[in-house]
């Protein structure tokens, strides 16, 4: 997550641009424009997010909505780890061991995290922010990419050695707040792989309390889905992970669901001849080379699905699926460098274009 939208970060614009299209593109369709359909879109988390209504009244969609931005700015303001007065930002840099009362909210995103890195064999891990700093990740896209020394990245991987179990220690006292304490600053954490995914969710459970049920939010690659427009469905689409004007699969929703994609086209740079990318592989300091590209994971909740989505890119095709066959309610779609392209039966959606 990143408090301000960097040159390159401009590249994230460009899922937004293309799925407000397919939305669009589904309106347009309809004889006559469907004037209940009201979207709004802010920037937050250093991305686009766009939260569209059906069959409110105007007045009660922009009050509904602006509770839903409010949600995700709240929860923007204590786990970014750019943001110097969120609580992240402390935990992150205060001398190691201190510990810090966190809120529930928090403890159940770093429970969430921790619980993922476990399943996936620390494929995903929320201690990473000393490494993207390394690399030029610390906001979100680089400003000018540079492949860190390689010693470094070592000095990194031997901090991280020294010390046994996650490095991130979440307590739950019987009485009082959870707390949460880093071993050392090569545990520090980022939180951007499944914080999203709690905002939208956060930001769908606003709209319900205002009594809206039909409602589509998306937000830096991740969306979230209830209700119908009307009982006409939601029309998503997946991006071409190499041609960022084409959608790569396409998808008629209706009901609730949440689709989160993680691809190594979201932010990158080119250097030694590769593609360095935003996610990381912690056994090697380095861009995650699994060989996959893009994945999607569709779930009821979007933080799984946001962290799982994460995790599995970095395990690659076939360990990404040995791995979601033990997990129930979880549909995959995974894309290759090579153009081998796999989805789960129940996976919501169908190919549109090969991925070369
Ligand atoms: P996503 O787009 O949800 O896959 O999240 C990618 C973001 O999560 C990156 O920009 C980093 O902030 C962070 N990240 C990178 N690698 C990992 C990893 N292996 N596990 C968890 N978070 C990661
Ligand atoms: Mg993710």
């Amino acid at each position: 997550m990143a408090t301000m939208m960097k040159g390159p970060a401009l590249k994230k614009m460009a899922p937004w641009v293309l799925l407000l299209m397919v939305i669009g593109f589904g309106l347009q369709r309809q004889k006559t424009p469907q004037p209940e359909v009201h979207s709004v879109t802010h920037l937050a988390m250093g991305t686009l997010f766009t939260v569209s209504v059906w069959g409110v009244p105007e007045s009660a969609a922009d009050a509904a909505v602006a509770q839903a931005f409010a949600r995700i700015r709240d929860i923007e303001s204590w786990a970014s780890r750019q943001i110097k007065s969120s609580l992240v930002y402390k935990i992150n840099h205060a001398p190691p061991s201190e510990f810090f009362h966190v809120p529930e909210e928090l403890a159940l995103i770093v429970e969430t995290a921790l619980k993922v890195k476990t399943l996936s064999h620390g494929a995903f891990d929320p201690g990473l922010a000393y490494l993207l700093d390394l690399w030029g990740f610390g906001h979100g896209a680089p400003d000018v990419g540079k492949v860190p020394d390689k010693k470094d990245i070592q000095a990194w991987l031997e901090a991280r050695h020294r010390k046994s179990g996650d490095g991130i220690h979440l307590d739950r006292p019987k009485n009082g707040a959870p707390t949460i304490r880093l071993d050392d600053p090569a545990f520090a954490l980022d939180l951007g792989a499944i914080a999203k995914g709690y905002a939208l969710d956060q930001a769908m459970e606003a709209l319900e309390r205002t009594g809206i049920h039909n409602a589509l939010i998306i937000g830096g690659g991740d969306m979230i889905i209830a209700g119908s427009k009307g009982g006409k469905p939601w029309r998503i689409g997946i991006q071409h992970p190499r041609d960022h004007d084409k959608v790569m699969a396409a998808a008629e929703v209706v009901g609730h669901m949440a689709m989160a994609t993680s691809g190594d086209y979201e932010r990158f740079f080119m250097a030694d001849g590769e593609r360095q990318h935003h996610i990381f592989d912690s056994r090697t300091g380095t861009p995650s080379r699994s060989g996959l590209i893009s994945v999607s994971v569709q779930m009821d909740k979007l933080m799984m699905a946001d962290a799982l989505s994460t995790a599995i890119f970095v395990l690659g095709m076939e360990k990404g699926q040995e791995f979601v066959k033990h997990l129930k309610g979880v549909e995959v779609l995974m894309v290759t460098e090579k153009g081998e392209r796999w989805k789960s039966p129940g996976f919501q959606g169908q190919w549109l274009e090969g991925p070369q």
